[in-house]
């Protein structure tokens, strides 16, 4: 490919949107190119990397004996109804309708249609265990697009969903697949964790993330010495043992004027109700948070949540806890609706179907019985001290929505947890029989009766990868590839007008590729200065660049190495070696 030619023009200049060192250099390296939030377009260096990484998760699909089709990205309402998706997905989901009004989805993911496929086609155990994947655009109207192709409203997964007659070959398919993720992400060269993961709205039970460790992620994982690792949303709280109420003192309410805040309360506290043991501390405290609840039909539902005073709710986390449904603030209108909270003095006395507000009321798993607490006394200026769970106040149960802090003990006792993040790269479910139930996947078994199929669910995020190695692979001047996934292999300058120089290029280009490597030829005519191509070059990022200039007369060219900076001559004549070595 000659520079010529190729249909690109880099740019100078960051994208004003772009806030992740992917979406900058992608864009401006003439990789991808936004035509809407979260929808983007792939030019041809893009095409070539995005080519590449299909290419090493179709090799080892085919390890593992999965088999690759594809399904159409405009589906049908029907199946999605089926498995309550059509309405779980709420406002995730990109609608349609065709010319005669029947409802149709851009598919976010396929479960639906691979279980109503094998449905279609097999009938006996014999048939089983099967494999099958695709390569495919997916769709999601997401509510924060960020970051480029890291989070697009379409994007391209791998997706694979195994079939099995019980739960051992389940376990089977599940272990071949991620010794297969192990093996992509090996070779994609990711610095990345495997984390217990949170099933969501999938359903299911076993579920584990792939996640490449990055700064830029959205993802916090924590991980223990002792080797416990999970995305943030799917760490419990170890609930610590319930205390006899015997010999508790009576909760007492008491005037806290001015003290709207956990830090004003708890130096309020120790000013006016000191402890004899120990000063007051936020743990003591019980803060509610109030959150309004949108259901995946629409109906809105308000929510209240006690947590320890010392901790804030996690918004990924409540979500994760809450979901399908979405998270929204409970702002002042909502306030004024409901005269029993009393904003900043809200207590339990207020909360729960059975109290003034009626709203639910769900807590932190760490307020068990006998616990006690200084809370909101529901009256402007007033708190409860000595407050016992269950003596005093029920809620409607736990929720999982406080924060998780570094040095949290890990919830299988293997040491106190850090805290890093990460982007999501892959995702396998052990999705069970939640999906072929609904959809009547069944099959005979041995004996002759109807079994109902186990499935998994797997997916690789592929464009999402593609941005993932450039975050983790560049510096300031711009991209450096990986050599499997580079869009070519070397790049190849020519340096002078002289026409020695520039036949010698042609020379060296027509050689190298005759070779077989993959060469990006920048052999734009003199008046592009090489202060221009040097630039390009180091942002378009391929790993090896080839200067052929004045030195071409003594049978020397100069050969860099994109990552290490590191330059030396080589003889013409051992160019070929010195690329291969
Ligand atoms: P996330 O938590 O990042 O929204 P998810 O858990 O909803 O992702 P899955 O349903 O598990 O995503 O999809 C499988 C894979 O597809 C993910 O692991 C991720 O790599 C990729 N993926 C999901 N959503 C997007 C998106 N909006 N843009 C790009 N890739 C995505
Ligand atoms: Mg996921």
């Amino acid at each position: 490919m000659r520079m010529s030619k190729l249909f690109l023009r880099t740019l100078r200049d960051d994208p004003a949107d772009a806030e992740v060192a992917s979406h900058k250099l992608l864009v401006r390296a003439g990789y991808v190119r936004r035509v809407a939030p979260g929808i983007y377009s792939w030019l041809p260096l893009g095409l070539k990397v995005l080519a590449k990484v299909e290419k090493i998760i179709r090799e080892e699909m085919a390890e593992i004996g999965s088999q690759e089709v594809r399904f159409p990205a405009l589906l049908p309402r029907e199946p999605y109804e089926a498995s309550n998706r059509w309405t779980e997905y709420g406002p995730n989901l990109f609608r349609l309708q065709d010319r005669r009004g029947n409802d149709m989805l851009l598919g976010p993911t396929h479960e639906e249609m691979f279980a109503l496929l094998v449905k279609d086609l097999y009938s006996s155990y014999k048939d089983l265990p099967l494999s099958l994947f695709q390569i495919q655009t997916k769709y999601r109207d997401e509510a924060r697009p960020r970051a480029g192709i890291l989070r697009g409203r379409e994007f391209i997964m791998k997706d694979s969903y195994s079939f099995d007659v019980d739960d051992a070959g389940l376990e089977a398919s599940y272990q071949a697949h991620r010794e297969a993720y192990v093996r992509i992400f090996d070779r994609l060269g990711f610095d990345y964790v495997i984390v217990h993961a949170d099933s969501g709205a999938m359903g299911g039970s076993a579920s584990e993330e792939f996640l490449a460790v990055s700064e830029t992620g959205e993802d916090t994982f924590v991980r223990s010495p002792g080797g416990y690792a999970a995305n943030v949303e799917a760490v419990t709280t170890i609930a610590p043992d319930p205390v006899p109420f015997d010999g508790l003192p009576a909760a007492h309410a008491e005037q806290t004027p001015d003290t709207p805040t956990i830090a004003t309360l708890v130096a309020h506290l120790d000013e006016a109700f000191p402890r004899d043991d120990r000063p007051w501390h936020a743990s003591d405290t019980l803060k509610n948070v109030l959150v309004m609840l949108r259901h995946p039909d629409g109906t809105r539902e308000p929510l209240a949540i006690g947590v320890p005073g010392d901790r804030e709710v996690d918004a990924k986390r409540l979500e994760a806890a809450v979901s399908p449904a979405e998270v929204e603030p409970f702002d002042e209108k909502e306030f004024a609706a409901n005269p029993a909270l009393v904003k900043g003095y809200i207590g339990p006395g207020a909360l729960g179907a059975d109290n003034a507000s009626g709203i639910r009321y769900l807590t932190d798993p760490r307020v068990v019985d006998g616990t006690r607490w200084v809370t909101g006394a529901n009256e402007k200026g007033s708190h409860v001290i000595d407050l016992v769970a269950g003596r005093d106040f029920t809620s409607d149960g736990t929720i999982e929505a406080a924060e998780v802090r570094a040095g949290d003990p890990a919830p299988d006792g293997s040491g106190p947890l850090e805290l890093a993040r990460g982007i999501e790269v892959g995702h396998i479910f052990q999705l069970g029989r939640k999906y072929a139930e609904v959809l009547d996947l069944k099959v005979l078994d041995e004996n002759g009766k109807l079994v109902t199929v186990t499935m998994g669910s797997y997916g690789v995020g592929v464009s999402r990868a593609v941005a993932a190695v450039a975050e983790y692979s560049h510096d300031d001047a711009g991209l450096i590839w990986p050599k499997e996934l580079a869009p070519f292999d070397v790049h190849l300058i020519v340096a002078g007008k002289d026409e020695t120089v520039v036949a010698g290029a042609e020379q060296v280009y027509a050689d190298l590729v005759g070779e077989g490597f993959d060469v990006l030829f920048d052999d734009r005519p003199g008046k592009v200065s090489l202060g221009v191509k040097f630039k390009d070059a180091e942002l378009v990022g391929v790993p090896t660049i080839v200067v052929v200039g004045k030195g071409f007369v003594d049978g020397v060219v100069e050969v860099k190495d994109r990552a290490t900076g590191e330059r030396q001559d080589a003889a013409l004549a051992d160019l070929i070696a010195t690329l291969r070595a």
